[in-house]
């Protein structure tokens, strides 16, 4: 079957022939779990410290965090999945788990910036050296080393969009013995399978397409068996948990992930074509693009885009793009992507570069195309343009 059908059909209750089921998977919410008798408590327990998920104790998960973590591994492919509060949360999981002092993690460049916050303000003061590296596999081989026990890749990267050789970077980490992992929250795991491509692990933060509503915070890290019980350990020596109540909205945005992806998609690239034809506009950073730097990649390793892109004015209006962006009616003025509704925000690469990854302009605009009609979105970018121009 298809993945948009496994999709459906994944993570459910279905009815047996002597039950009936309702279609979404209940609430449940627990601390206690009781047992019918000691010895099924101690055998529950000794399962689950072998690294078992068993429904067992609240802090473990109940039944709906296990449904929407079947869900996850169906999306991307993986063994086993685990849930966060948030995608940053999913991310420092990834790093708690793979260093202790004495290691050295490589990150790309492009990374979502709080990422590179958590390095230097955190895992850098306890002895854990980070290097970053511009995102082609050249610049990883440079700064790769023999106590490199992890590897942090984004593609596209966030705010610049370039797309990384994810192939190429896991050959190189495997032959250093470290572990990939990628964010693969601009795909939502529909247009891209980082395991697939040879990643250990794949991090998404579900705030954004899997929830689709933005009204929930929630992380997601999916990986191969290999990982499993490493992530598993710290996840509950640290007592990691989400609500059932959340497991239970981001299972049911995930049902229409793909028709959404796709009119994302859609929307996105006829807002992209239209900017490129602007003569306000010198560039526009969408991986769709013929001309972009990563297109070949991009159509070699995605089944297509979302909905995130940006483009940058020429010298003459660069200076206007924050009247650009509040003369905008449709597009709101937001950080948190993925939701139906269109965004725009200025970025500035610059600020959140450090290994001179980036010569193009230091302002673009961010956009999200939510699910209004393109056409309106696109009258409404025009008459933003005109007043900037006049
Ligand atoms: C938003 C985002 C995150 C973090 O997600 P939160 O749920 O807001 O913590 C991580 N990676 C990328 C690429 C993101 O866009």
């Amino acid at each position: 079957m298809d993945r948009m059908t496994q999709l459906v059909r994944s993570g459910r209750d279905l009815p047996t022939d002597t039950r009936p089921a309702a279609i979404n998977p209940p609430v449940i919410k627990a601390s206690t779990v009781l047992y019918s008798n000691w010895e099924m408590m101690q055998s529950v327990r000794s399962r689950r410290d072998k690294g078992e998920r068993i429904f067992s104790y609240g802090a473990h998960g109940t039944p709906t965090t296990h449904f929407l973590e079947d869900s996850l591994c169906t999306l991307e492919g993986g063994d086993r999945a685990f849930v966060f509060p948030t995608g940053l949360s999913a991310l420092a999981t990834v790093f708690l788990t793979y260093t202790k002092p004495g290691d050295h993690v490589a990150v790309i460049d492009n990374a979502y910036p709080p990422v590179r916050k958590l390095c230097d303000e955190y895992f850098a003061n306890r002895g854990v050296k980070v290097s970053y590296f511009a995102p082609n596999p050249e610049s990883l081989s440079e700064v790769i080393q023999s106590e490199t026990s992890l590897v942090l890749a984004e593609s596209p990267g966030s705010g610049t969009f370039e797309i990384v050789d994810l192939p190429a970077l896991s050959k190189i980490a495997h032959e250093h013995e470290a572990i990939l992992a990628v964010d693969n929250t601009w795909s939502a795991g529909v247009f891209l399978q980082p395991l697939l491509l040879g990643a250990d692990i794949s991090v998404q933060a579900a705030t954004k397409y899997l929830c689709g509503a933005s009204d929930i915070m929630m992380g997601t890290i999916v990986c191969k068996e290999a990982c499993a019980k490493h992530i598993y350990d710290v996840v509950t020596l640290l007592g990691i948990i989400t609500s059932p109540e959340d497991c239970y909205d981001t299972l049911r945005g995930m049902r229409s992930l793909y028709p959404r992806l796709k009119q994302h998609e859609q929307t996105a690239i006829e807002l992209a074509n239209w900017l490129n034809c602007q003569d306000e506009v010198a560039m526009v950073l969408h991986p769709s693009l013929p001309d972009h730097p990563g297109h070949e990649i991009w159509k070699r390793d995605f089944s297509g885009s979302s909905g995130l892109f940006a483009f940058g004015f020429t010298d003459e209006f660069v200076a206007k793009t924050p009247d650009f962006i509040n003369e905008l009616r449709l597009f709101g003025i937001g950080s948190s992507w993925g939701g139906f509704e269109s965004l725009a925000l200025p970025v500035s690469p610059e600020s959140i570069r450090s290994c001179g990854s980036w010569d193009g302009p230091n302002t673009l605009v961010r956009i999200h195309a939510g699910l209004e009609s393109p056409g309106d979105l696109i009258a409404d970018l025009q008459q933003a343009l005109a007043k900037i121009s006049q």
